[in-house]
């Protein structure tokens, strides 16, 4: 089923968090960081699963959200400091991924291993 649009999205500049308020309640907060690694266009993942491996921690470290743009009702296209702006990041995708799902990152999906 397909995750309806947001109640709330928020990019926090100063934080470098985009926050995002989901129909039932659930907040998830996504460092600019962990965005650009999950980056889910065809240039960081390819065109079939497992075909490019996602860049590492080190390779992400310090990358902010510039810039948040809606996507018609289904997704949001993210500009990154890197000049990276091919991510379309649809809402689906956006809830899955939430750090809060993720043993390997903190809250916000920042590492929580060594890098
Ligand atoms: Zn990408």
């Amino acid at each position: 089923m397909a995750s309806a649009a947001p109640a709330a999205i928020k990019l926090q500049l100063d934080a470098n968090l985009l926050e995002v308020t989901w129909q039932d309640g659930h907040v998830s907060r996504y460092a600019g960081s962990y965005l650009r690694k999950i980056c889910p266009c065809a240039a960081c993942v390819g065109h079939a699963p497992g075909e490019r491996e996602p860049p590492s921690w080190k390779q992400v470290e310090g990358v902010r959200v510039t810039h948040v743009a809606a996507v018609g009702s289904y997704a949001l296209k993210l500009t990154l400091s890197d000049a990276h702006a091919s991510g379309i990041y649809s809402y689906d995708f956006l809830r899955r991924s939430c750090p809060s799902e993720r043993p390997d990152v903190d809250d916000t999906g920042l590492p929580t291993l060594e890098l």
